[in-house]
């Protein structure tokens, strides 16, 4: 299953290694075609090469976009070589067959994350590059492409030997057509985010491999990471101050912290949020950045232990001092000062992630969720409480702290797993109730925290009295209500909209509650 490397065809935009690559190939006496860059900068270099049009008989067209479309390129790529017509057809037409290609493709993804105009971008679609790698890769048989230069010393090792293996050719055909796949997907994307198509079928699930992680969820599953989104600021764009590799489940909670705290415009103050298991155990704002984290500790400082922080603005020094008194397994902001980065430093283990920005949570984008046999896409949840008409159900009018604290709760509502309750009192989380099957459990367990937190804290009273509560989906019956009252909620923000609202306003009415509908409703399963 050897087989002899004679002729080659390079063809590459990003030009690192080729040069030493190719002449290595021509020491080993391969024959090198390529196409006008690639072909000028081994010239240059002074290695034998034989223009691709020499093969074409044709000369590049249309600045570069016909340069390799023609069948002596393609009948070389393609023909089975013990096949008694193909070969014919090659004879016939004076096709030589073509046993490697070399290409790595237009930067398509790199002009997009640059936000090349749309003319530009366009241009940067390759064509003939595709067509190629599909081509050498379907012929594996025969032939060996290579799509990565991380691949050539590969390839030179193989060559040793003078020939490459089956198993060598196969496992760079799988690659060639997943950074195909990859390509395409990077183009259609771009393509819905440019004409603002909203609908997932105009978009396609897939990434750029960013790195394989030691395992999954667990560590009996193997897992990697694909970035889909060079432009948009989080875990996933992030820089790596300090620390080790961030796991799987890091990631997925680092995710859910930052997203949760871009909620919190940096012009309106700072913001912190801590994480675990990617629900949040604390959320605040306050005047400065180290109040903040103060304050979302408060919520919930037994869960805050091993949890991911989240900030809206630049770490700094003071802030890092308080953080890195309690155990944190990831930290991530916009930028960590000077100040905190030596801080931090004290702390090598803690992993310091850096994004240069926050994400805008009201673009739009895809999110995704494997079912069995299939695939769930969907747009994201970018809806904001602030865009939203908020209508008051109950004879009590909100006051105007009620109402921020609505705002609040409501917001860090749309980030816990439902059911979520949320409780908030002058911009920090008072108790936070995620995930139960029951409404009316999530409402009993946050204000259960809440009382524990206050313990914790050494507060007079758990910081539920006089709170807001949010609820991410409709209160189906007054109960979950009623333990919000007893919890000491006097506001309550809802989405409405259940069979039952007028029995739930009621008995608002009656606790002298004030209650607002969003008529917008957060469910996170
Ligand atoms: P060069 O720098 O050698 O002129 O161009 C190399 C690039 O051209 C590679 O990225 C390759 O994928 C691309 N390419 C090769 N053939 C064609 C073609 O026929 N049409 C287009 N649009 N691109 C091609």
């Amino acid at each position: 299953d050897r087989v002899e490397v004679r002729t080659a065809l390079l063809s590459v935009s990003d030009k690192t290694g080729i040069v030493e690559f190719a002449r290595a190939l021509a020491e080993r006496g391969v024959r090198l075609l390529s196409t006008g860059g690639t072909h000028q900068a081994l010239a240059d270099a002074g290695v034998p090469v034989t223009d691709v049009s020499e093969v074409t008989g044709f000369p590049e067209i249309m600045d570069g976009r016909v340069k390799t479309l023609h069948p002596n390129v393609h009948g070389g790529l393609l023909a089975i070589r013990d096949d008694a017509e193909h070969v014919e057809a090659m004879k016939a037409h004076g096709i030589g067959p073509i046993d490697l290609a070399v290409i790595n493709l237009y930067p398509f993804e790199e002009v997009r994350a640059k936000g090349g105009d749309y003319p530009t971008t366009v241009e940067n679609i390759d064509i003939g590059g595709p067509a190629m790698i599909r081509a050498a890769a379907k012929n594996h048989a025969y032939v060996t492409i290579v799509t990565d230069p991380a691949d050539y010393s590969a390839l030179l090792e193989e060559l040793a030997h003078g020939s490459t293996t089956y198993a060598f050719r196969q496992r760079l055909a799988a690659k060639a057509y997943a950074r195909t796949a990859a390509y395409d997907t990077a183009i259609a994307n771009w393509f819905a985010e440019a004409l603002d198509i909203a609908v997932p079928q105009y978009r396609t699930v897939g990434g750029v491999l960013k790195e394989e992680m030691r395992y999954g969820e667990n560590p009996h599953q193997k897992a990697a990471f694909y970035l889909t989104d060079e432009n948009r600021p989080g875990v996933a764009t992030a820089t790596l101050l300090q620390g080790k590799q961030l796991s799987y489940n890091n990631i997925n909670d680092t995710d859910a912290a930052f997203e949760l705290v871009a909620e919190f415009r940096p012009e309106n103050g700072p913001a912190c949020a801590i994480i675990k298991h990617a629900n949040p155990c604390g959320v605040a704002t306050a005047p400065t950045l180290k109040e903040a984290y103060m304050r979302a500790l408060a919520c919930d400082p037994v869960s805050a232990f091993g949890g991911i922080i989240a900030l809206n603005s630049t770490l700094d020094g003071e802030t890092a001092g308080e953080i890195v008194k309690l155990f944190t397994e990831v930290i991530i902001a916009p930028d960590a000062d000077e100040a905190a980065r030596a801080v931090m430093a004290a702390k090598p283990n803690v992993r310091l992630l850096v994004t240069g920005g926050l994400p805008d949570p009201r673009t739009p984008g895809i999110t995704a969720k494997t079912v069995s046999g299939g695939l769930l896409v969907q747009t994201r949840d970018n809806g904001m409480v602030e865009d939203l008409e908020l209508k008051v159900v109950t004879k009590r009018a909100p006051t105007a702290q009620e109402l921020q604290d609505m705002k609040f709760a409501f917001k860090v509502a749309k980030h816990v797993k439902s059911n979520a309750v949320v409780y908030a009192k002058d911009g920090q989380s008072a108790g936070i109730g995620a995930g139960q099957m029951s409404r009316v459990d999530s409402a009993r367990i946050a204000g259960m925290k809440a009382e524990e937190a206050a313990k914790a804290m050494g507060l007079a009273e758990p910081l539920t009295r006089g709170s807001a509560v949010a609820s991410e989906a409709f209160l189906p019956f007054a109960d979950g209500l009623l333990s919000a009252i007893a919890a000491g909620a006097t506001a309550v923000i809802q989405p409405g909209g259940s069979m039952r609202d007028a029995e739930v306003i009621a008995a608002a009415d009656d606790a002298g509650v004030a209650m607002v509908f969003t008529g917008m409703r957060h469910f996170r399963h």
